[in-house]
């Protein structure tokens, strides 16, 4: 091992056993943690977080990693983390520390303003802390432009390298031009599809019992990972031998069948990471839409398929039997398939999901880029919704104040979301080219499929980019065609439009 990695190496070990414990605490408050338990522990993650920040940012690791990068004798492993940390070095460089920490509280405030306003379903009471927070990232975003680079181009960087507005005009563009007309087709066409029988009072040890039949089924370890309630279901990963899922239970049955295959589609992201990668800053999934197309791509490609379903439906239908014991497999198949546009992003399904998507990337673009007045962002999402979903929100809670992630400052991320579904597509039909995918999944063989996706995508963290992995396994880079393609294979079947 390099002289340089190996001293650096004691710092980086350092800032990871921080990052595990803040990473525990935040698991722990979300699930377990009694209520009165926030302030106090409050205290103890706001001291780590402070040695954290120490622990990467001293003048020490900054002589180190100069050292490390013109070090010629790192492994891959050893440079993917020097290049994470320095880019990280390099962000929190260019931010002054007093308007860091200014940021950091106005983003606490206004995560707590934002519940309050979504609460009174009132847009007014948060819109000027937004102009805050949205002020701040153009700063700060213009702080860390390099040349001409424009500031949102910066910000989407955060969450997916390699992608830009220009790619994300073509993508949201081409998706606005086949999925507005597919959706309408879809309406306007008179198949019905029942699905009653998902909806009822379904008891929370039963869904337990087949949730964790579920997660185990497509390849969570329980020896390396626990799965509890939240209110809303994450994942939270600490390393390749520790990773931890949650779920919730109410009365729609697939809420939460699917959010736990979801959430178990993280899991095995992280668990397959390998030994030489976890534990350190390169140690997780490459992006945010790459995961994201992990988590999608078992719960939607494979757990919305019939095949999925052939080797072990019984099992379910003996789990619920009130509701499904004259229910067949085709049956339940399109129901949970079945599209509907919906007001709230979260619970929409996969034909209607990226439409949602498009809607937050217009206008955190034009927030961001152009001249869109936060004072407007109601209005032009309720028009938005009215031209691309054919309904209109009639109230801030279920339009423009549903989503956390402006009040975070999270401009940047949503796109995230549509692009996971878009790679998931493209990784499919290459796949299935290699495969025999519907006969692995009757045959109850998931773990071929999981297998593959290991060896090509989950081992190699962050080694390589999002555009980067796409190529290397399916030969070509990013294709959305691949996603427009399979959803009209799939709701021009299901809704007999051809
Ligand atoms: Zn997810």
């Amino acid at each position: 091992m390099s002289k340089h990695f190996d001293a650096l190496k004691t710092h980086l070990d350092r800032a990871m056993a921080l990052k595990t414990a803040l990473a525990l605490f935040e698991w722990d408050n979300e699930t377990l943690a009694p209520k009165e338990a926030g302030e106090l522990t409050g205290n103890v993650i706001g001291i780590l977080s402070g040695e954290y920040f120490q622990a990467v940012n001293n003048d020490q690791v900054k002589e180190l990693v100069k050292a490390c990068k013109e070090d010629g004798t790192l492994t891959l492993e050893e440079t993917a983390q020097v290049r994470e940390l320095s880019n990280e070095l390099e962000k929190l460089e260019c931010i002054p520390k007093e308007e860091y920490q200014e940021f950091a509280r106005l983003v606490s405030d206004s995560a707590r303003i934002w519940a309050a306003a979504k609460e009174a379903d009132d847009f007014g009471k948060f819109a000027p802390i937004l102009k805050k927070v949205i002020e701040f990232q153009k700063k700060f975003a213009g702080y860390q432009a390099k040349e001409e680079q424009k500031k949102y181009d910066v910000l989407l960087h955060e969450y997916e390298p390699g992608f830009t507005i220009e790619l994300l005009d073509e993508f949201f563009g081409l998706i606005k031009k086949e999925v507005v007309p597919l959706l309408k087709a879809v309406k306007a066409s008179k198949v019905l599809i029942r699905d009653d029988f998902l909806t009822g009072d379904f008891s929370d040890a039963q869904q337990e019992k087949i949730g964790r039949f579920l997660a185990e089924y497509v390849g969570f370890d329980f020896s390396k990972g626990v799965m509890a309630t939240s209110a809303h279901p994450f994942t939270t990963n600490l390393h390749n031998k520790d990773v931890r899922i949650t779920t919730h239970y109410n009365d729609n049955l697939d809420s939460s069948l699917f959010s736990v295959i979801h959430e178990a589609g993280h899991a095995v992201y992280e668990l397959g990471i390998c030994d030489d990668l976890t534990q350190t800053l390169a140690g997780q999934g490459a992006s945010m839409g790459m995961h994201e197309s992990q988590s999608r791509f078992f719960e939607n490609i494979i757990g919305r398929s019939k095949s999925f379903w052939v080797p072990i439906y019984e099992k379910l239908q003996e789990a619920f039997p009130e509701s499904l014991f004259d229910i067949g497999l085709d049956m339940f198949v399109r129901a949970v398939n079945k599209a509907e546009p919906g007001l709230i992003r979260t619970e929409a399904d996969e034909l209607t999901y990226s439409l949602h998507v498009l809607i937050r990337y217009e206008l955190e673009k034009e927030l961001i880029e152009g001249e869109l007045a936060v004072e407007d962002l109601p209005k032009m999402w309720a028009d938005k919704y009215e031209e691309y979903l054919g309904i209109r929100p009639e109230s801030d809670k279920e339009g423009v104040l549903q989503d956390i992630h402006w009040s975070q400052g999270s401009f940047g991320y949503f796109p995230s979301y549509a692009l996971g579904s878009a790679f998931g597509a493209q990784l499919y039909y290459h796949m299935k080219k290699e495969m025999d995918f519907d006969g692995l999944l009757e045959d109850g063989k998931v773990g071929a499929i999981r297998e593959y996706l290991k060896e090509h995508i989950h081992q190699y963290g962050k080694l390589k980019d999002s555009r980067t992995i796409l190529k290397d396994t399916t030969g070509e880079d990013f294709n959305p065609e691949y996603y427009i393609k399979y959803l009209k294979e799939k709701y021009q079947d299901l809704y007999h439009l051809q």
